[in-house]
């Protein structure tokens, strides 16, 4: 593989781009892997990725059903922040945040990370209570958090609509700056040229329909192409995780498979710098500008469970008013394009990357709308989890056990109920 540089862009710039390598290999599977990691997606990539860097580890495989990045990976809204209250949430995402500070380097991949601030408004006295505990919370551990005025938003966000007779007038925000926006498709990308790199086996259209095991261990798994065998198996299939789950015969995971939605519209001049977010009540909406102008919008899951990868009507017109309520004059832009992802919701908005009732099966699921984020802390983890077969003191009540045992990691406080866990 090339090395991307300055040297590199300005050769191929005099040899019309023809010096240029595939990416990463597309490799026939193996009969035979010391770890296969079930899911090309950001978790799954980035998981065989640190296998392979931070311990040296080799014949890893990952399995893609279609092309890598085409699932949750490339349907985001793309948005990184560390603003998390518990402990185990708090270091996870810190330290996924620190890992994207860098992240472009260490790939030698420009996944465009954008520290553009986050801004989450505040809209009563009492969310201005809630924010500032996050916000102390944030700073007494190492993060970095700025509670903003609603003199201080008005001059930095001057079009948001501070009217006074608004159903949920604004009365400040909790500003995190170094959160921000990535490429989303880049980050696949560089995960899976940086692994191939490596040495890890990246393998597309390659589906995993049966789970073979024998005394309590995975034998090998049934694929697309042929079987294939498996030392330590870990899955990273986000939305598809309980699919998988029942395959290995392992009942049923504390988790729901939901569709989200996100919306670009047709570009415009630079208008957003930041990340807005609005919540309260039922209501639910993030945005942000592309560099190719588009605003990048979402809000909550669809209100049933499914697998289909596109969403319904009654959200578009959720979302839409919930545009409008926040950023009224973008009332006449045009919808470009809207999508839908299936994501894994867990019953208290918090993710497992843990041992399974199976020896050699690893989980890696339950990232509701946040997986982005935590993509490279996630793979992380989940990889010194599958090399050590322990997981660090980090993670380590990320686990299924957490609901026997009652110690919910529950950072919204909203109960067992997917929807309100945004
Ligand atoms: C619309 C939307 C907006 C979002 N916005 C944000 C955001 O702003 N910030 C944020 O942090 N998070 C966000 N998320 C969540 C985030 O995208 C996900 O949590 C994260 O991408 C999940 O991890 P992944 O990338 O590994 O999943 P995926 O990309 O879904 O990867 C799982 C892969 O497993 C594959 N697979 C499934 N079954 C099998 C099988 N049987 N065999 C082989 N392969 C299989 C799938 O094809 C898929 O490619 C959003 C999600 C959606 C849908």
């Amino acid at each position: 593989m090339k090395q991307f540089s300055t040297w590199q862009v300005l050769k191929n710039g005099f040899i019309n781009q023809k010096g240029w390598k595939r990416q990463w290999e597309d490799a026939a599977p193996k009969k035979n892997y010391d770890i296969i990691i079930v899911g090309g997606g950001l978790h799954g990539l980035a998981t065989a990725y640190y296998l392979a860097k931070n311990f040296k580890l080799k014949n890893i495989a990952v399995l893609e059903k279609n092309w890598i990045g085409g699932g949750n990976a490339g349907r985001n809204t793309t948005i990184i922040r560390s603003n998390y209250m518990l402990k185990g949430n708090r270091e996870f995402y810190e330290h996924s945040l620190k890992l994207w500070e860098n992240l472009s380097h260490e790939l030698n991949y420009n996944v465009m990370f954008s520290q553009r601030s986050h801004v989450s408004l505040y809209h009563s006295p009492s969310a201005i209570d809630n924010a500032s505990r996050r916000y102390n919370i944030m700073l007494n551990t190492g993060s970095d958090a700025e509670l903003w005025s609603l003199k201080t938003l008005k001059k930095k966000i001057p079009h948001l609509n501070y009217s006074d007779d608004s159903r949920f007038p604004i009365y400040g925000a909790l500003v995190q700056k170094r959160a921000g926006t990535a490429r989303h498709d880049a980050v696949a990308w560089g995960y899976a040229r940086a692994a191939n790199n490596l040495g890890v086996d990246i393998i597309q259209n390659c589906e995993v329909n049966g789970v073979i095991t024998k005394n309590n261990n995975i034998v090998s798994l049934n694929t697309s192409k042929g079987n294939i065998q498996g030392g330590k198996v870990g899955f990273a299939v986000a939305g598809h995780s309980s699919i998988l789950w029942q395959m290995a015969n392992l009942g049923n995971l504390p988790i729901e498979s939901h569709k989200l939605q996100a919306f670009v519209t047709e570009p415009i001049k630079p208008l957003l710098d930041q990340v807005v977010v609005f919540s309260v009540g039922g209501a639910h909406f993030y945005i942000s500008q592309s560099d190719k102008g588009g605003l990048v919008f979402g809000g909550d899951i669809d209100w049933y469970k499914s697998y289909a990868q596109k969403g319904n009507l009654p959200i578009v017109q959720d979302v839409a008013e919930c545009a409008i309520s926040v950023l009224p004059c973008i009332s006449r832009l045009k919808l470009l394009r809207h999508w839908s992802g299936v994501v894994d919701m867990s019953m208290d908005g918090s993710f497992f990357i843990c041992k399974t009732p199976l020896n050699n099966l690893y989980l890696n699921a339950g990232w509701n709308y946040g997986g982005f984020k935590a993509s490279p802390a996630s793979g992380w983890y989940f990889a010194d989890l599958i090399a050590n077969d322990r997981p660090n003191r980090v993670i380590q009540n990320h686990n299924l056990k957490r609901f026997e045992k009652g110690y919910q990691i529950d950072e919204r406080g909203a109960g067992p109920d997917p929807k309100l866990h945004g």
